[in-house]
């Protein structure tokens, strides 16, 4: 059956204006025809919805989420029951896909299990590129266990909790970046410089050589994908550049060196991450998040928005990623009001519908609303470009429709709890 949304205004993810008055045909999971309302009447025994007054627009997309994080204190974490963790993490990839996240990337952490449990129907949740494991040098921003001490090491929960692999020198980050594809990364992600949640390093901290940085390129580029990597400085980046890494992550203390060595790349984008550090930075010390996590943090926000003002001034590729942790989940739709302060409304759009998914090489099939399309779209019962904030607030989210089957409808009594139809198996999620 068709599928026919009549008289909405239409943002579709290019950046072109809005256009009032819009029918969108969906037939087989696939936009089949975008035309005028006042066109020739929708198609016979088609379920039409209307959206007079409302925002269509293609389905979001987040390229830096955490699934699998549930407390900022990853020894917390470990210490909740197995099936409390699986839930809680179901939970959450179901939450991403009604506050109107049609395909995400998870930047590390969420294990291949739960990619499969959606694409079984077992849960709802949107198309996922998964990272798996992080790769992370000894002592660097993936390292977990205790500082200064040598007592045990810390235990992820194989399956479940977020995981790191130490990996020092090339052979070891190659060894690693292959049993991350083994686990069934989709891309693979590297730890290159300091980070605010870590406890043994700083920000400005280098990690990783451009000698170990080209091992987990050479291995990703060997079976046709790329690295992306937690990087925040000049040095971290331009080693990361050097290397071929085609996904620079945060990139908070970029300059202009830095830029335009990133402008002279064919294929590289920054994923700016202004959220995270909006929302953490106004923690204070407690429960297993210190003094130190509080100081980084509120250092990294200082250089956000400069960063951002930087590379879209250079006229960077810049895509969309929240990095939201913990029970601040709910918060990714925030990323766009953040980048819309220094970009504009429009621009903090296209970069989490259009340009997300080329970074995820999804271009071809989502990211904006074009015939020939996959059919993941979004409606909204405001307007986004005059206010960008409702991308944070889920109830603002009508309607949600992945590959042309509505997951969600505030206004319609869709059953939320129903499970998928057998189809969604057979649909591919994360390319
Ligand atoms: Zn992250």
């Amino acid at each position: 059956m068709s599928l026919v949304l009549e008289h909405a205004t239409l943002l579709d993810g290019t950046g072109r204006d809005p256009q009032p008055e819009s029918r969108v045909v969906v037939d087989d999971g696939r936009i089949s025809r975008i035309s005028r309302s006042n066109g020739p009447s929708a198609p016979k025994g088609a379920r039409v919805i209307d959206c007079q007054g409302r925002t269509l627009m293609p389905g979001l997309l987040d390229a830096h989420v955490h699934l699998a994080s549930l407390d900022l204190d990853p020894v917390a974490e470990v210490a909740l029951a197995p099936a409390v963790i699986a839930l809680r993490i179901a939970r959450q990839i179901e939450e991403t896909l009604q506050a109107g996240f049609t395909t995400v990337r998870d930047a590390g952490g969420l294990d291949w299990g739960f990619k499969d449990a959606v694409n079984r129907g077992l849960i709802r949740g949107p198309r996922l590129f998964i990272s798996g494991p992080f790769l992370s040098q000894t002592g660097g921003h993936g390292d977990n266990q205790r500082p200064r001490t040598a007592r045990e090491p810390f235990h992820a929960i194989p399956g479940l909790t977020t995981e790191t692999i130490l990996a020092d020198g090339a052979d070891e980050v190659r060894r690693a970046a292959r049993e991350a594809l083994r686990r069934g990364a989709d891309q693979i992600k590297v730890m290159a410089s300091g980070g605010a949640a870590s406890p043994t390093d700083e920000l400005d901290h280098v990690q990783y050589s451009v000698d170990e940085l080209s091992a987990a390129v050479g291995v990703a580029r060997g079976v046709g994908t790329y690295v992306l990597a937690h990087a925040y400085g000049p040095g971290a980046i331009q080693a990361c550049l050097r290397a071929g890494v085609r996904s620079i992550e945060h990139g908070n203390f970029l300059d202009e060196e830095t830029a335009d060595q990133m402008l002279s790349q064919s294929d590289t984008y920054l994923v700016p991450t202004v959220i995270t550090y909006e929302l953490l930075s106004h923690l204070e010390a407690g429960n297993g998040w210190t003094a130190d996590n509080v100081r980084k943090i509120r250092q990294a926000l200082t250089g956000a928005y400069d960063a951002l003002g930087l590379a879209y001034e250079k006229g960077l590729r810049i895509g969309s990623g929240s990095d939201v942790l913990a029970d601040m989940q709910g918060e990714k739709g925030k990323e766009i009001a953040c980048q819309a302060r220094i970009m504009g409304a429009m621009n903090a759009i296209v970069a989490a519908t259009r340009t997300n998914a080329q970074l995820l090489r999804m271009e071809q099939e989502v990211g904006t609303l074009e015939e020939g399309k996959r059919a993941d779209l979004i409606v909204l019962d405001a307007d986004p470009l005059a206010n960008p904030d409702i991308f944070g607030q889920a109830n603002h989210v009508r309607l949600v429709v992945l590959g042309g089957e509505v997951v969600k409808d505030l206004d319609g009594g869709t059953p939320a709890t129903a499970l998928p139809q057998q189809g969604r198996a057979t649909v591919p999620s994360g390319g």
